[in-house]
């Protein structure tokens, strides 16, 4: 078997297995689906021979592909087993396009879905290679199952061949990544890496060496309910404060529209309500703390 077939091999049945993580749940992971995978992987480290296999308590799974040189660093690979919560994540089929040449990709589940250069342009840059889609009903999850497959493929690989020079390699697989809950539970300590990558996005050969700070912000407002046939000079409708609120804050600017690379921006993701209460959610996002408190402030003074 070479290295691609047991990398695809891995992806294709971790992707099969449901892990979708949920939002408002008490602990983590929040899902039982996430400790199924990570049991998998679990065993499926201790068979490969890697050392100090531990499931945590929160779920996170740990380990230790001992060195083949003494004095090198320690090096640590995270990747999160858990999938977007936008989706439906059971069942999934994954599909191999071995050989790609380049056409249209129709999705068998629900043929309205094409992958063409149109919906999918990055797909012109991989004609030749081996393509894995759905099929159309449910979402992949190669974010980020594609990381897992390949720390776990890279382990089976140094264990293998001990003529490979490295220091002590540290495996962590973390739940709950898209509920930003997974990470926190994750103890640096016990990890004792002199440095650490995490496997997820992009195209092949980018490194992203920073990332932005994020919060998240909600707003609610409280209007003042009368029945509208005696509304004159009382009623206070929720709706209409909402989108004075949004019609406040940046337009042109620090929006994700308007902005890209390092620049923050306030980003509105959900309203929800009626006249007599609305919620409101934002996403705060700036590379710098600074920025981010003005992000805040700035929803606070609208
Ligand atoms: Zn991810």
């Amino acid at each position: 078997m070479t290295i691609a077939n047991q990398l695809e091999e891995r992806f294709v049945r971790y992707a099969a297995m449901d892990s979708q993580s949920a939002d408002g749940m008490k602990g983590t992971p929040s899902t039982k689906t996430q400790l199924e995978l990570q049991e998998t992987l679990t065993k499926e480290l201790e068979d490969l021979g890697a050392s100090d296999v531990r499931l945590t308590e929160h779920g996170i799974v740990i380990a230790t592909v001992p060195a083949t040189v003494e004095g090198a660093p320690t090096v640590a690979f995270l990747a999160h087993v858990d999938t977007a919560l936008d989706y439906a994540a059971s069942n999934v089929k994954p599909i191999v396009h071995r050989n790609y040449n380049g056409s249209p990709i129709v999705l068998p589940g629900d043929p309205v879905q094409v992958l063409d250069e149109i919906t999918a342009p990055e797909l012109m840059d991989r004609v030749g290679d081996t393509i894995i889609t759905a099929d159309g009903t449910t979402l992949l999850g190669a974010d980020d199952k594609s990381g897992v497959a390949v720390i776990m493929t890279m382990v089976e690989r140094l264990i293998a061949d001990p003529s490979i020079p490295h220091g002590p390699v540290r495996i962590c697989f973390t739940p709950d990544e898209e509920i930003g809950t997974g990470i926190a539970k994750v103890s640096l300590e016990e990890l004792a890496a002199d440095v650490a990558y995490t496997l997820d996005g992009d195209k092949l050969g980018d490194v992203t060496y920073e990332s932005f700070s994020a919060d998240k912000a909600v707003v609610r407002i409280t209007g003042v309910s009368i029945h509208p046939g005696k509304a004159k000079g009382r009623l206070v409708n929720a709706l209409t404060l909402a989108a004075k609120l949004l019609n406040l804050l940046p337009q042109h600017t620090r929006t994700p529209e308007t902005t890209d690379g390092r620049e923050g921006f306030i980003h509105a993701t959900r309203m929800n309500g009626s006249s007599a209460h609305v919620e409101l959610q934002f996403i705060l996002r700036d590379f710098e703390r600074d920025g981010l408190a003005a992000h805040g402030e700035a929803l606070r003074a609208a």
